[in-house]
This record gives structure tokens, sequence and C-alpha cells, in this order.
């Protein structure tokens, strides 16, 4: 894991902290990160290890985490710059006039900042007041962190749960009262089930009658 965080992520993560990444880039990147971890620990899909257990073996966390980490670290580190240098110019200003071209991304690294910062519960009209403190700020993104993976934990756990307790459930459709066949009391899993079902039924009564009537013609032609 030592030379997973160190190489792999390192790489991965090259020059994070001015991105502004889109959900699909974050489900993306963690993606790849479980597969990694996977193949660390040797485990395959078909064992069907939940990712929170896999990233708990691992004593690892999620890939936003540590990507919000980055980026709030190298945000402290701006902040405290003095006013004249470019990047601390650029993070805090904005364009006065100009468009952005029709195609260009929408997200502006001023709105996911802001996101960031709410995703801690860190204030982002105090978040330069409290940047201005390394210890405070490096605390501050501590505590804000820890919730924030707790709260992806909870929100995993949670769905994990609600779609074991939807597999153990029977299908809806089994429950519903037209699903069932008038003649024979069988339940059909669809209405289309059912149609075929009672075409079944028809067939083999006309069989039967048709068969009967042979039978009955020639007795009597017997007779
Ligand atoms: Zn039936």
């Amino acid at each position: 894991m030592v030379v997973y965080n160190a190489i792999c992520v390192s790489t991965l993560l090259y020059a994070c902290e001015g991105w502004t990444p889109y959900r699909r880039h974050i489900r993306a990147l963690d993606a790849f990160h479980i597969r990694c971890l996977q193949t660390i620990l040797h485990v395959h899909w078909w064992d069907k290890i939940p990712h929170v257990q896999i990233r708990c073996r691992a004593g690892t966390t999620c890939l936003e985490t540590i990507l919000l980490r980055r980026q709030l670290m190298w945000l402290g580190h701006v902040i405290r710059m003095p006013g004249n240098r470019l990047p601390r110019s650029l993070a805090c200003s904005e364009l006065s006039c100009g468009r952005r071209s029709v195609w260009s991304q929408k997200k502006r690294f001023k709105d996911h900042i802001r996101s960031s910062l709410s995703k801690c519960g860190i204030p982002f009209n105090r978040f330069e007041e409290l940047g201005g403190d390394r210890e405070e700020w490096r605390a501050v993104c501590d505590r804000g962190l820890a919730t924030f993976e707790q709260q992806h934990v909870d929100v995993a756990v949670a769905k994990c749960a609600r779609r074991h307790q939807q597999r153990n459930q029977p299908h809806p459709t089994t429950m519903r009262q037209g699903s069932a066949c008038t003649v024979c009391g069988r339940v059909c899993a669809s209405a289309f089930g059912l149609r075929s079902h009672m075409c079944w039924h028809k067939e083999t009564r006309w069989a039967a009658s048709s068969s009967n009537q042979r039978t009955t013609k020639r007795q009597g032609r017997l007779v």
C-alpha cells in the first residue's frame, strides 16, 4: 500500500490541485482506485465484497477524499501567499469582462472550491480567515474530511443494505392480484407470462375437446 500510495496515487493525481472535476470524473478515478485495491488484496468481483470493506482492509479512503485533501491543502498554501503573487490573485478574483466560449466547461474552479468547502463543512465566507493560520487550517480540514469520509461510508452502507433488502423481497409483479391464473391458481411473474399461460390452457382445452369428439364419433360408428 505504501508503494501504491507513493507511485500510483501520486501519478494519478498529479497536478490535481487545479482540477475542476465533474462527478463522472470522480467516479472514473474511484473505479480505478478500487480496481487497484482489489488487485493488491487479491479480491475478485465474484467475491462480492463491498467497496467500503475493501477500503477498510487496505487502510485507505475513497479517492474523492484524497483529492479534496490535496486541493484544500493547496488552497491554504495559496491563501497564505502575499496578495501580489499570481496564484493568489487568480484564486480569489474573477474576470470583469469577456465571455466563455460556447462549448467550454460550465463549472468554474471557484464553484468547485465552494462545493468542496461545503462538503467538508467549512464556511465559504471564512475560509480566507481560517487559511491564514497553517495549524488551524490543517485541523479544520482534517475534521471536515473525517466527517465527509464518514458520511460517504454511511451512504454506501445504507445503499448496500437497501439493495440486499430489495433482493430478498418478492418481485412486486408476483404480488399483484391479476397475475394469478384463474384456472389453476398459478402465479405468473408478469402480465405477458399470464397471457401465455392462459393461451396454453385454451390450447389444451381445445385439444382435449377435439379428441373427445373424435372418440364419440368412432364409438357411434362402431355401434
Ligand atoms: Zn393456469
